[in-house]
């Protein structure tokens, strides 16, 4: 990473797949996306970059929130205590059903025997509430 960001640079790292960038309201705090299928999407067309979903900054003091969207910055409203929440709620959630399925599939690979179509309804039950402990 680099030591300082330039504003308006989107910083990329494809080795710990994560993209970095100075605070769009110029306050200067380092804004860290982790690009992964739970996280954040890094998209680019050619010329413009695009991040997605939106970057909420909520735990910095200028708390903004806006989407990076072909090249340009779409400031949308600050978060209310309520909405942070919700996302939270909702971002564990995503993941906890991301990482179910992976799980599934990692736990039938080494056996061949397995029979992916019939898993046992308990052990999904059974990850599940693994998981999502976990995450708690
Ligand atoms: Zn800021």
């Amino acid at each position: 990473m680099p030591p300082s960001l330039e504003e308006g640079v989107i910083y990329v790292s494809m080795a710990y797949g994560t993209a970095i960038h100075s605070c769009c309201c110029g306050c200067g705090e380092k804004v860290v996306t982790p690009l992964s299928p739970t996280d954040w999407k890094l998209m680019f067309d050619g010329e413009n970059v695009s991040l997605h979903p939106s970057i909420g900054n909520w735990s910095f003091p200028c708390q903004s929130h806006y989407w990076i969207k072909n090249g340009s910055i779409k400031w949308s409203g600050k978060f209310t205590k309520e909405e942070i929440d919700e996302v939270r709620k909702r971002d564990k959630y995503a993941k906890s059903q991301h990482y179910k399925v992976a799980d599934m599939q990692e736990n039938h690979r080494p056996n061949s025997n397995a029979q992916p179509e019939k898993i046992d309804q308990n052990l999904i039950i059974t990850l599940f509430r693994k998981i999502s402990r976990f995450f708690q």
